[in-house]
């Protein structure tokens, strides 16, 4: 069969590093999860009822993802540009309405991550009504370390999360405060999308999150998964 022609180069595809691997990992899609710490809906003015309540997402492009180490411009179009640190569950095999007894397989690795956020975008957006994409699926958004296999077996639900900005800790958690855990958010994920391999899950963030500027160094630390690391360049 002869290749198609192409009037430009195809959009390139789009992958992350994988710890103890020189093969790279494609990515599909990204989604994010909103908050899924109690202690961030509240700083967020938005409690989380759990029993009356299903989470919530937003997606990514592709194209959006970061390499830990990077230095990124200042975003444009905002003046209130914020961290947050999240684990991210990286998909390896196909699900559709995945029980969560069966969510464990699906996962390939982990990795830390930062959903870095135009605050005042989004937060105009929401009073509105509106989609969150200006203050979420922008150029250079979704920072993601390389991605951890996970041999264990079970998806990970403890862990110490943290975050520092210029070596002060910002943000300190654990995994086991998600309100919806991975095997929870992966079952009812899956029952909006086919999920497929090199889907990624940012998970959510916990409380602390804040604003950043140009020189500012982030760094977050997941146990038993990772660090992931940004600098904050000066604006385009
Ligand atoms: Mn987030």
């Amino acid at each position: 069969m002869s290749q198609p022609e192409f009037i430009w180069a195809p959009s390139p595809t789009y992958s992350l590093p994988i710890v103890g691997s020189n093969a790279r990992m494609p990515v599909r899609r990204i989604f994010c999860v909103g908050r899924n710490y109690h202690a961030h809906a509240v700083e967020m003015g938005r409690p989380v009822d759990k029993s009356t309540m299903s989470p919530f997402y937003f997606l990514k492009d592709a194209s959006t993802l970061v390499e830990s180490g990077a230095t990124v411009p200042y975003p444009t179009g905002t003046s209130n540009y914020h961290y947050e640190m999240e684990l991210v569950v990286a998909i390896g095999k196909p699900g559709f309405r995945v029980a969560e007894a069966d969510a464990d397989a699906l996962i390939f690795g982990y990795a830390a991550g930062l959903d870095m956020t135009r605050r005042d975008l989004q937060l105009v957006a929401r009073e509105q009504g509106r989609p969150w994409d200006l203050g979420k699926n922008f150029e250079k958004s979704a920072v993601c370390a390389p991605i951890l296999p996970a041999t264990g077996g079970a998806a990970l639900d403890k862990g110490a999360i943290s975050l520092q900005v210029n070596g002060e800790t910002r943000q300190a958690s654990d995994l086991s405060m998600l309100i919806w855990n991975v095997r929870e958010i992966i079952a009812d994920l899956s029952k909006f999308y086919h999920l497929e391999p090199g889907d990624l899950i940012y998970t959510g963030t916990p409380e602390g999150v804040g604003a950043v500027k140009s020189g500012d160094r982030i760094s977050g630390h997941i146990d038993g998964v990772g660090e992931v690391a940004l600098v904050v360049g000066e604006a385009e």
